[in-house]
């Protein structure tokens, strides 16, 4: 993908992308293979999890209070980090980097006339594949304060999200953002929401339409609220038997609309229990959690979050 999306970059490439002229699988996901290096003491690249950068005014305005954080830790201030910064057009840069015995961690420099996606898949698609790549929001850092945070979170989203969903980028840092803890929020919920990094309990919701047999959104606050504190599991909320079952993904669990008021409950796509009234169903919803092994108790700091 990030070959033939890289060789797009250049008008005179010549593709056909007529489906037989693809050449990857879209149904099938792999990250990148780079080669796993210590950055600042925490590893990056490999097998590791893709880690959330900030810039040093960043880190130092939120050094003092970094366990009010919670989840949304900093952990490698970009500054000191030793990455490259470069040009992906810029050919001797990549052969310089690519001769390198060691990896090396590379970013697209800021500032460049280039789209954030189409610079990094060129990056990718020319860099040799053991080095890690940190991913940005945006190539222009935010000088705003009063920027729309929607535009942000959406930016951030549909650049990182896309890159990510490629198998790109073992790092991430949100520039389009100024506030210190927003941006570390919207990191972590970038990387939980396209799957790389899950730090929470994962919904997957259906949309919603004429079929939906109970009220989505306060049912699925409801189930938020008693499941909230479950990280790492995933628990899908479809408004009907119809079409939900094939919705759920790859969840671990399954609230779901079997009739006006009644819900069935599922363990991965198996159902397990029918027509449970729907007034009693987030109980019973837990219970099964319980049933497998799956529940905790919330630490007390959730907890007094959950029931304030
Ligand atoms: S799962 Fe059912 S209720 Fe939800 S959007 Fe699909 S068809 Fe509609």
């Amino acid at each position: 993908l990030v070959k033939v999306s890289a060789e797009l970059e250049t008008p005179d490439a010549g593709i056909d992308l007529g489906w037989e002229e693809v050449s990857w699988d879209p149904f099938s996901f792999k990250r990148q293979s780079s080669e796993r290096i210590e950055v600042q003491g925490i590893g990056l690249g490999g097998e590791e999890t893709v880690r959330v950068f900030t810039t040093q005014a960043k880190w130092d305005a939120v050094a003092h209070k970094l366990e009010q954080l919670g989840d949304f830790q900093p952990e490698i201030v970009v500054e000191t980090s030793g990455v490259l910064a470069i040009d992906p057009r810029d050919e001797v840069a990549i052969a310089t980097i690519n001769e390198s015995a060691d990896p090396k961690l590379v970013t697209v420099s800021d500032g460049l006339d280039l789209p954030v996606i189409a610079a990094f898949r060129l990056l990718a698609s020319r860099l040799d594949p053991r080095h890690p790549i940190l991913l940005k929001d945006v190539l222009i850092p935010s000088a705003d304060p009063q920027t729309d945070f929607l535009d942000t979170l959406l930016r951030a989203s549909a650049n990182l999200g896309s890159l990510i969903c490629d198998g790109i980028g073992d790092a991430v840092l949100i520039q389009g953002e100024q506030a210190p803890g927003q941006s570390l929020r919207l990191a972590y919920n970038v990387l939980q929401a396209s799957g790389a990094r899950i730090f929470k309990t994962d919904y997957v919701a259906c949309p919603s339409c004429g079929r939906t047999l109970f009220n989505l959104q306060t049912t699925t606050q409801r189930i938020r609220a008693a499941t909230g504190h479950l990280k790492g599991v995933r628990i899908a909320v479809m408004g009907c038997i119809v079409n939900g079952p094939g919705e759920m993904a790859d969840a671990d669990f399954g609230y779901v609309g079997g009739a006006p008021g009644k819900i069935n409950l599922y363990v991965g796509k198996e159902p397990v229990k029918f027509n449970i009234p729907e007034g009693e169903a987030v109980e019973r919803l837990v219970d099964l959690i319980k049933e497998h092994g799956r529940w905790f108790e919330a630490p007390a700091r959730i907890a007094a979050e959950t029931t304030a």
